[in-house]
């Protein structure tokens, strides 16, 4: 079995959500994590994962959502959030994001600290965005880690999600207490194949993201769920490894860092 850890199913027709499940099941992915973004895409996350055994969720506001209007009243929200089903299990998506359009950083900051304190409270392992405009470079990610640092994130640990960075991130936030997060990049990012090398297995996990993709007119080219096994398959292949050690590992992993709840169908 394989584990999407991050996803945006909540974006999705709703109609379409048990197809998209079908097909991960076809593809031998057991469990999806979806984040939710806004405190409204944060709800209908969690009822996707009410609704749905394979679903698992987050709840947080995303860096790109985050606006002046942001009051306590929202934060209280999410925490109410975070209670109201056992399916959440995570505090995402949260984090920091430095591309040129971004919402102002000192109020993404303020707005990402304020998430991480509240998983340290709820102990949600936390899964987190860090985007710059350069791949493969350390540059504002070390922002992003200090954050983390300085508000002793590592209490809970979680992820850094959609990984495109450099060598030297990925070896901070794994020594921060990070798990890193491959997705579809890895296919089509030469440099990231030096990285996996680098990164031993029992730090590595799988992601999606995958959020409707419009602009591609032909449907099933969209990303979902399914296309975990893509991924893994590429890891196996850089790491000149089997597919079934790339599923058993990664999947340790998840449930390392989630108290074995994922355990049962390994
Ligand atoms: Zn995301």
């Amino acid at each position: 079995m394989l584990i999407d850890c991050h996803s945006h199913l909540a974006n999705f027709n709703e109609n379409e959500i048990s197809e998209i499940i079908s097909r991960a099941k076809k593809s031998g992915i057991s469990y999806i994590f979806s984040a939710g973004t806004d405190i409204k895409n944060s709800e209908k996350t969690i009822y996707l994962a009410n609704s749905n055994d394979e679903i698992y969720c987050g709840v947080g506001i995303h860096p790109n959502r985050v606006t002046n209007d942001i009051k306590d009243n929202d934060f209280y929200k999410l925490e109410q959030l975070a209670q109201s089903s056992d399916k959440v299990i995570t505090m995402s998506e949260t984090g920091m994001d430095y591309m040129p359009n971004a919402p102002e950083r000192k109020k993404q900051e303020e707005v990402f600290v304020v998430q991480i304190t509240l998983a340290k409270k709820l102990k949600l392992p936390i899964i987190w965005h860090s985007q710059i405009p350069e791949i493969n470079s350390f540059g504002n990610h070390k922002n992003t880690l200090d954050i983390l640092n300085h508000e002793h994130a590592d209490t809970v640990g979680g992820i850094m999600h959609y990984f495109q960075a450099d060598y030297t991130t990925a070896k901070k936030a794994i020594e921060n207490g990070f798990l890193i997060s491959f997705a579809k990049p890895l296919l089509r990012q030469k440099h990231q194949k030096e990285i996996v090398e680098k990164i031993p297995l029992e730090h590595i996990v799988l992601e999606t993201d995958s959020s409707p993709q419009p602009w591609k007119k032909n449907r099933s080219l969209w990303t979902e769920p399914k296309d975990i096994l893509l991924i893994a398959k590429k890891i196996a292949q850089i790491k000149n490894i089997s597919l079934e050690t790339v599923m058993n590992a990664t999947n340790d992993n998840i449930n390392q860092l989630f108290d074995n709840k994922f355990k049962k169908a390994n």
